[in-house]
């Protein structure tokens, strides 16, 4: 796959097709899945092609390859929203108050109240998921399921938050309930926190799950949010830990 203009245009085209396909299929409108382009190892040029294509929506990784783009494109910065999907330590919990749109990878609360406290009030309040473990390896980020509630309730009263919903990275599957499985898991978690949270008003509106593999399961289960890399972009090179 090139990753020239007009690939990542067509590429997007591709995407935005197997995204219509899907709802179709699970009989949704495609107006409630949000196309995340997963932006992270690609130049800022690449942004702005896809910007070109009528793509506003990015995620990044790592922050300050993030915060460097973000400079880059400053001019359409009105265009433009910046989500954080990868990990986020507490001493860059700063720069993304200040810089992003979007944090989907919340899973602390020590991280949420840095987030929140830090969010310039200027600006409106930072959206933020609650990255959930839907795979139970220890070695992954993400909340427990049974550890959600209490993070979600606490993360809810926060001044500079807003509580939009859940995010997991599944393990990879190839079948298609293996797929459809963690993704459903998710849905209900979302489902079982609405009537609990409704006092605090939080949209819990989000569910950020499905990537270029499994984008059609994570529809067919919900999703209203698909954070797609490689099928936009193109492979990205393999990056050391
Ligand atoms: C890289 C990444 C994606 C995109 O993955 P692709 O398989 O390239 O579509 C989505 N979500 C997160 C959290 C990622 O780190």
């Amino acid at each position: 796959m090139e990753t020239n203009r007009s690939s990542i245009a067509e590429n997007l085209a591709r995407v935005r097709q197997r995204i219509a396909r899907a709802c179709e299929e699970a009989g949704r409108s495609p107006e409630h899945v949000t196309l995340l382009a997963v932006s992270k190892t690609c130049p800022a040029g690449d942004v702005a092609a896809a910007l070109a294509a009528g793509q506003h929506a990015f995620g990044e990784n790592y922050v300050q390859e993030a915060l460097d783009k973000i400079h880059a494109l400053a001019a359409e910065r009105p265009r433009l929203q910046w989500h954080l999907i990868g990990p986020l330590q507490s001493n860059k919990t700063r720069v993304v108050a200040e810089a992003f749109d979007w944090v989907h990878s919340v899973d602390r609360l020590k991280i949420a109240q840095r987030l929140s406290e830090q969010r310039p009030a200027g600006l409106p309040p930072l959206n933020v998921c609650l990255q959930v473990n839907v795979s139970g390896e220890a070695s992954k980020s993400g909340v427990s399921f049974d550890e959600l509630p209490g993070l979600a309730q606490a993360v809810a009263g926060l001044p500079g938050l807003r509580l939009r919903g859940l995010m997991a990275i599944p393990e990879p599957a190839t079948e298609a309930e293996a797929q459809r499985a963690p993704h459903r898991r998710l849905r209900q978690a979302l489902e079982a926190l609405r009537p609990v949270l409704a006092p605090t008003g939080a949209p819990l509106d989000t569910l950020s799950m499905g990537m270029s593999a499994d984008l059609e399961a994570a529809i067919t289960e919900g999703a209203t949010l698909v954070r797609v890399g490689t099928a936009v972009f193109g492979e990205r090179p393999r990056r050391a830990g």
